[in-house]
């Protein structure tokens, strides 16, 4: 039997294809939140090396552990971060998808500074300019690329965005692909379960996908 995985490897490799893109320039972050340890081993044990959480405790609970069994984890913040959990972030994850604003720039680079330990941090946009959505206003952004990169130097590889959601995403990630060419990032991170080869054809360069692996969360 195809495991869920498996499918959604399978349909990274085409959506790659079909746009002329080299398959091994899109990373797979599988979004186990809400998942117990029980049912994130299977796909570590099929290989899966690169996670993605959007709660603090939860990460702390489950990722330890994890790491002590498997070699190679990489773990993805991509839920808002609070600036007081920002030293738990730091212990916590490798890379930090959510930086969206200065206070949390600079709190990221003083307890980066403290703790001796780098973190790889994306850039999140409310590409949509959604009220309720947090990430940086797009026209924040200029701004606060040159705050995060130049005078705190933090390593920002590129950007994030969740698009609205109800309409098509593809606008959305065509703009994100150009923010970030502007600004010469490397790194995309877009697409969800249900629209990640969209994504991939619009430049992602990293999907997160949850559901498609993992089933319905509670
Ligand atoms: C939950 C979540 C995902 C995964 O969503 P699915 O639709 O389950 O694939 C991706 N990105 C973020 C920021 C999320 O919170």
């Amino acid at each position: 039997m195809t495991s869920t995985l498996e499918t959604v490897q399978k349909n990274i490799v085409s959506a790659a294809c079909d746009a002329g893109r080299p398959p091994k320039d899109i990373s797979l972050i599988a979004v186990s939140k809400t998942k117990p340890p029980g049912a994130i081993r299977p796909i570590l044990d099929a290989g899966q090396r690169i996670f993605g959480e959007n709660k603090i405790q939860e990460a702390a609970a489950k990722w330890p552990e994890l790491r002590q069994e498997y070699d190679g984890v990489e773990l993805h913040l991509i839920g808002p971060l609070q600036s007081n959990k920002v030293r738990q972030a730091v212990q916590l994850f490798d890379v930090i998808e959510t930086l969206d604003r200065p206070k949390l720039a600079r709190a990221i680079a003083r307890i980066c500074g403290e703790e001796d330990k780098s973190v790889i941090c994306y850039i999140q946009v409310n590409i949509g300019r959604e009220a309720q959505k947090s990430g940086i206003d797009p026209d924040a952004l200029d701004g606060f690329v040159a705050l995060c990169r130049d005078e705190l130097m933090l390593p920002v590889a590129g950007l994030m965005c969740i698009p609205p959601s109800g309409c098509d995403p593809a606008p959305y990630f065509i703009m994100l692909r150009k923010m970030a060419e502007r600004h010469g990032f490397k790194e995309l991170s877009m697409g969800m379960s249900a629209d990640y080869q969209t994504a991939i054809a619009c430049g992602a360069t990293s999907v997160r996908v949850g559901t498609a692996l993992f089933g319905a969360r509670e």
